[in-house]
């Protein structure tokens, strides 16, 4: 039960699973990435590479640390979106 160690880790992070992905990652551009910095900095291990050089992403997981749109941001993959109703985590960007 690896998925109840990170809600008991995250228990003070608000869930809003199945709703609608608030990370959605555009999986072209992943094909010609180098770096697959998410695939390591993801504490969810949620990116994985494919045998066909691609990504898989599944968001259902995600606890919104927000390291993988940081990491990602040259490369321009993900498109980070709130979620409504005041869910989530509010990242301040310096
Ligand atoms: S770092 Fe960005 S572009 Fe590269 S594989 Fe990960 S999500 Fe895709
Ligand atoms: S926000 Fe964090 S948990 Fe979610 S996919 Fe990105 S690195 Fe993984």
């Amino acid at each position: 039960m690896h998925e109840m160690s990170f809600a008991d880790r995250m228990s003070t992070v608000e869930f809003d699973v199945g709703d609608r992905p608030h990370i959605t990652v555009d999986t072209e551009v992943c094909r010609s990435c180098t770096t697959r910095a998410c695939v390591p900095a993801c504490p969810a291990k949620l990116f994985v590479p494919t045998d066909d050089g691609g990504i898989l992403f599944n968001y259902e997981q995600c606890f919104e640390c927000g390291t993988c749109y940081q990491l990602c941001n040259s490369a321009g993959a993900i498109t980070w979106t709130y979620p409504d109703g005041g869910h989530g985590v509010v990242f301040r960007k310096g």
